[in-house]
């Protein structure tokens, strides 16, 4: 089959013919029919220090997908051919306190598809059928191709409690944008979200924020007073992994307000911990979604009228991942998907 691969300790990314994987008495095949690209693709295809550190070659690379089950193992008896899915990329262990104890987003055990094994920018993936979710058939193939992603989005946002509240988003990019769509959905009073990026900013006004602030010219504070708050944010959501966003963050936030941190710092950096102590800041790490609650939430949110379509800006056949991936690393697209029906 084709399969988007890391063949050697080298930037760049080969569209090769790699074995059919294996299926396990446990295990369901699935066809994959459309993929998302994301920033840990752009990663392992540019061969960064950390790409360099986390993957082994040759590697499919690839997490964000929606297929087709096309075989079962022995044991599978809750999925059938024909069935449409997207997998959970992260692979627990199943034996560790917190997995036993049903929490097991927080396996520290976790292997990650596209990253520690075989993903999925590929004509066929294998998983545990413990790690698919079924789509409900009114959610459409785009948006189901990018429910990892848009799993982390919901799990940050559905942290903490964004009803009535002001929630302020630091970067714009394909997850800040969903995010900002879930608490308006989830009834926030106001969303403000901040990047440095005219476009990314231009792209969240279509998924319902109140304000879109480009920091480098404008002051969350007097943000804050346009809009006649007194307190500053509740809620806020730090998806850019930029640590003056982080700075801004902690400068603007209520007393007592609650900090999810989605965005994943390339380096230390210092943090006004006087300010997080006295005005008693709650700060949270997010990493993927939490198994199946987020994929159950995702759902039922799209179902009673979420739509985070506009997020998707491009859409290319597999054939031509090049421009896919220069698309999606140049900064001004959403998401950008690759097609795996032409074959
Ligand atoms: P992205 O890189 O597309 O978006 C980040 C945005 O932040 C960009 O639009 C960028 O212009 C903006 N930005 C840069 N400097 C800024 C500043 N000073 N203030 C505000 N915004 C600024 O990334 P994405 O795909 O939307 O993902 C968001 C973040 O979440 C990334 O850091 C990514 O690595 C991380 N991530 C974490 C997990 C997890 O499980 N924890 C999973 C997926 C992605
Ligand atoms: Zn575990």
């Amino acid at each position: 089959m084709k399969a988007l691969v890391k063949a050697e300790s080298a930037p760049g990314l080969v569209l090769q013919d790699v074995p059919e994987p294996e299926v396990g008495i446990n295990d369901v095949l699935v066809r994959v029919t459309a993929t998302g690209i994301c920033g840990t693709d752009l990663h392992i295809r540019a061969w960064d220090d950390w790409a360099r550190g986390a993957v082994r070659t040759p590697l499919t690379v690839g997490h964000e997908f929606v297929g087709e089950v096309v075989e079962v193992g022995a044991n599978v008896n809750d999925f059938a051919p024909g069935d449409r899915v997207s997998g959970e990329g992260h692979l627990v262990c199943g034996r560790c306190r917190n997995c036993m104890a049903g929490r097991r987003h927080l396996c520290a055990a976790t292997e990650t598809i596209g990253v520690t094994r075989d993903g999925a920018f590929a004509e066929l993936i294998s998983l545990p059928m413990t790690n698919l979710w079924r789509h409900a058939d009114d959610v459409p193939d785009d948006v189901a191709a990018i429910f990892d992603p848009l799993g982390n989005a919901v799990h940050s946002a559905l942290k903490f409690r964004v009803l009535g509240e002001d929630v302020l988003i630091t970067g714009a990019g394909p997850i800040g944008q969903m995010a900002a769509a879930v608490v308006r959905h989830a009834g926030a009073r106001h969303v403000v979200i901040t990047d440095v990026n005219p476009d990314r900013l231009a792209q969240s006004v279509a998924m319902g924020v109140t304000r879109a602030v480009d920091v480098r010219n404008e002051s969350l504070a007097d943000v804050q007073r346009e809009l006649g708050m007194a307190e500053g944010f509740d809620v806020a959501l730090e998806m850019s992994g930029q640590p003056s966003a982080m700075h801004d963050i902690i400068a603007n936030m209520s007393h007592g307000g609650s900090i999810a941190l989605l965005g994943i710092p390339t380096e230390d950096f210092p943090i006004d911990w006087t300010t997080v102590v006295f005005n008693m800041l709650t700060l949270r790490g997010i990493y993927g979604r939490e198994m199946y609650e987020t994929w159950y939430a995702m759902t039922v949110m799209l179902q009673s009228g979420l739509d985070i379509s506009p997020v998707i800006t491009h859409r290319f056949s597999h054939r031509d991942f090049e421009e896919a991936f220069d698309t999606a690393a140049d900064g001004r697209a959403g998401k950008v998907l690759l097609d795996w029906t032409d074959t």
